[in-house]
């Protein structure tokens, strides 16, 4: 369905094909042009796991993947929302309503939205008229639902005529998300598709909330992504588990953040712990560690560097944390396999885990042949047929022109 291989070169036809399509079934539906478009990227994580919960960093990026929505105002006090990915899903929201979680699921995401500038005071909402187009894939580890989130808090600020400050736009979708989706997650996500910039990685300070752009502007060096296609069912209460089994730790050493904790601290009262809480307190400080290591690599282009942290990343992940899975090591594998002089830089596991996607630098010279043999080799070793794609780092929502 989609390009596969994204070429740096400025132009972006992966982008302009999903608009243009987006235009056309608006068009279709509604017999006229929209008045609102709004885009925001899905994301991927190049380091920083399952430590934005312990006040820990992140370091993700906006993909050429996008949530487009088009709007134009009808007059009623209803919105009528129609996805290109789930058309025989639409679904029409009062607005002068109180918002609430209700069916079609996936409207929950633009609900928690809608809720979310109610609580800001505006209220209601005038009445519009939505289609909405992407070319994410759907629970991949990309976070499509943070995209839908933040696109649709995007076009909201449209038929206001309002721009709210882009951190407490990424966190209205967040608790968007834990509100009306009901999932726990830190703010990766909504800021990464807020704060995503073209060439630049976005490092999240956690705790502070700050998100500070990092440059990847190196061409030579290709981001490519691969969807195991597995999904294990066990990751929300392992998830839930390990958020507990941190903040245990965290209380045993006794210190208020986990930025102030150092390996020494931990060692110090490694005695009052069981092994597994000890080792998901290691994760937890070697990738605070790492990630502002690796922010540092990446802006002095340091990539060799960068490979090295994402593998001890992944390492961590797999043996510290127990979040990844016998085909998220088996990608990983094939791709370390391949190596720096098949033009593999480095790649490890994103996303929480337990199936999902990895995230792997390539000389864009070989991303072709590096894509092709990790196809391959992942499907001869699992049955599963992979979906892999190259991509690069993208801007963050906004509105478009027509
Ligand atoms: P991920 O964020 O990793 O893609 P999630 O399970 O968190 O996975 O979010 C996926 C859900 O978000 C979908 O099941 C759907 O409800 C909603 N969603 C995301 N993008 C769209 C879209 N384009 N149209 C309709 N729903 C969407
Ligand atoms: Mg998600």
């Amino acid at each position: 369905m989609y390009q596969q291989h994204d070429t740096m070169s400025d132009d972006n036809p992966i982008f302009d094909q999903l608009k243009k399509e987006l235009l056309e079934h608006f068009e279709k539906i509604h017999g006229m042009e929209p008045f609102i478009i709004a885009v925001a990227p899905a994301r991927v994580n190049l380091i920083g796991e399952h430590i934005d919960y312990c006040d820990g960093f992140v370091l993700p990026a906006g993909i050429n993947r996008h949530v487009v929505i088009a709007a134009a105002p009808n007059g009623t006090s209803e919105a009528n929302l129609h996805s290109t990915m789930l058309p025989d899903q639409p679904a029409t929201v009062m607005l002068d309503e109180p918002q609430t979680p209700g069916q079609p699921k996936w409207a929950d995401y633009i609900r928690g939205v809608f809720d979310g500038f109610c609580d800001k005071g505006f209220w209601p909402l005038p009445g519009f008229d939505a289609v909405i187009h992407a070319n994410i894939p759907l629970g991949a580890g990309l976070s499509s639902s943070a995209a839908i989130e933040v696109a649709a808090a995007t076009m909201v600020e449209g038929l206001l005529g309002i721009e709210i400050n882009p951190k407490n736009k990424a966190l209205l979708c967040q608790r968007a998300e834990r509100k009306f989706a009901g999932v726990p997650c830190g703010i990766m996500d909504q800021f990464a598709s807020v704060f995503a910039k073209n060439d630049h990685f976005v490092l999240i300070d956690c705790r502070s909330e700050e998100a500070q752009p990092i440059p990847f502007t190196d061409k030579s060096i290709s981001m490519v992504i691969a969807d195991t296609n597995v999904h294990h069912e066990l990751s929300d209460g392992a998830y839930a588990n390990r958020r507990k089994q941190t903040e245990i730790a965290l209380s045993i050493i006794g210190k208020e953040s986990w930025r102030e904790v150092t390996m020494d601290d931990l060692d110090a009262v490694k005695e009052e712990m069981n092994e597994v809480v000890y080792r998901r307190a290691r994760h937890v400080i070697t990738e605070i560690d790492r990630t502002q290591q690796a922010a540092i690599a990446v802006s002095q282009g340091k990539t060799g560097e960068v490979g090295e942290m994402m593998a001890a990343s992944h390492r961590s992940l797999r043996d510290d944390f127990e979040v990844s899975c016998k085909e998220l090591d088996a990608m990983v594998e094939i791709a370390w396999d391949i190596g720096i002089d098949g033009g593999v830089l480095g790649s490890r596991m994103t996303g929480g885990g337990f199936g999902g996607s990895t995230i792997t630098l390539v000389r864009t010279e070989k991303v072709e042949e590096v894509m092709a043999e990790m196809r391959s080799r992942y499907q001869e070793q699992t049955g599963i047929k992979p979906q892999i794609f190259s991509t690069r780092a993208v801007d963050g929502a906004r509105q478009e022109e027509r």
